[in-house]
């Protein structure tokens, strides 16, 4: 620190002044060394043109004061200049500390709008990534979807398709047994279908198979109701906790709605419309009837209904 030696400087000449008022012979020597010792220390320490201008003129007087032939008047003169000296690093200092803090706050500024740039810019960066990367996870989550769709889908009618059925057909007793539920098995089979292509073609034969899909899709379509189609002009529907008396008035319903389509089928036998005939089966909780044997009850029911006159259902039930 450069007022700390300036300090030592003026003290040595103090103790010099008091050392020749008290002593006629007083052995200015060690004052001399000390004080060339930290005036040498001082004068090397780096300074500006400006300061050593300054520094330059008191070195002179220092230099000179260090002889026997000074006065104690002299020494008086020069510790008002290395006073003067102090006064000017002091000011220095403060101008120097001045220029560092207002430096020092411009950095910090500068480092802290940097920071909020890169921090926005990280942000922003970020997010697209995170939008791309949801993006993308919706669309092949909706793929993933379409594809599981599509597999159990059949392609003409929208319906459930058949190996869909199998499936589910397959658990239809588990399911019934683990929450003790009647299960209801029913065929569709639409009549005198074979007349209806030969009479108004074939592709009117897929326009009225898929108006009669539409309309069962659109009658059972509550929770646990699955409409499936089984193959050509024969549809399947499950039925997972039902009675048998609302059963009944369901199929009474679907004969109803069949026939209300209103689709002319003038080759028919038993109508001038299109007709449905049905064929169902009730499976009882904990009755361990196989799901061939319940496929197989639900046809012959349905075999009845076609002996029967067709346009109408016939239930079996498993448990009675
Ligand atoms: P039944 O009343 O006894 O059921 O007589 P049916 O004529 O309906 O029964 P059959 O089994 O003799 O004929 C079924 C017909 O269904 C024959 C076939 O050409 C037709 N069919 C099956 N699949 C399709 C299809 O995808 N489109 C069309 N248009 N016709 C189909
Ligand atoms: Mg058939
Ligand atoms: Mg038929």
């Amino acid at each position: 620190m450069p007022v700390l030696k300036l300090h030592a400087i003026e003290e040595e000449y103090k103790d010099l002044i008091v050392c020749m008022r008290t002593h006629k012979k007083c052995n200015r020597d060690p004052y001399f060394r000390k004080i060339k010792k930290e005036w040498t220390y001082y004068n090397s320490a780096y300074k500006d043109i400006d300061e050593r201008k300054v520094v330059e003129v008191v070195n002179k007087s220092v230099s000179t004061s260090l002889t026997y032939s000074i006065k104690i008047s002299e020494y008086d003169s020069i510790i008002n200049k290395i006073n003067f000296l102090k006064e000017h690093e002091k000011k220095v200092a403060y101008k120097q500390r001045r220029a560092f803090l207002k430096e020092y706050s411009s950095m910090k500024d500068y480092l802290f709008y940097n920071m909020v740039l890169l921090i926005i810019v990280s942000f922003i960066f970020i997010s697209l990534i995170i939008y791309s990367i949801i993006k993308k996870d919706n669309q092949l989550k909706i793929l993933t979807k379409k594809y599981k769709m599509d597999s159990i889908t059949d392609s003409m009618t929208k319906l459930y398709n058949r190996m869909y059925f199998d499936k589910i057909f397959d658990n239809m007793p588990f399911i019934s047994n683990a929450n003790n539920w009647k299960t209801a098995f029913v065929m569709f089979d639409i009549d005198f279908f074979k007349q209806y292509n030969d009479t108004y073609g074939h592709d009117m034969g897929d326009v009225t198979l898929k108006a009669v899909a539409s309309n069962l899709k659109t009658y059972f379509n509550k929770e646990y109701e699955y409409v499936f189609r089984l193959g050509g002009e024969e549809f399947g529907v499950i039925l997972f906790d039902i009675d048998e008396d609302i059963l009944k008035e369901c199929l009474k319903d679907v004969n109803k709605n069949i026939e209300s389509l209103n689709i002319e089928h003038k080759n028919s036998k038993i109508s001038q419309v299109v007709t449905i005939s049905i064929g169902a089966v009730i499976y009882e909780p904990n009755s361990y009837i196989s799901c061939n044997k319940l496929y197989k009850i639900a046809d012959e029911c349905l075999y009845k209904s076609k002996e029967n006159g067709r346009n109408q259902f016939t239930i079996h039930n498993e448990g009675e």
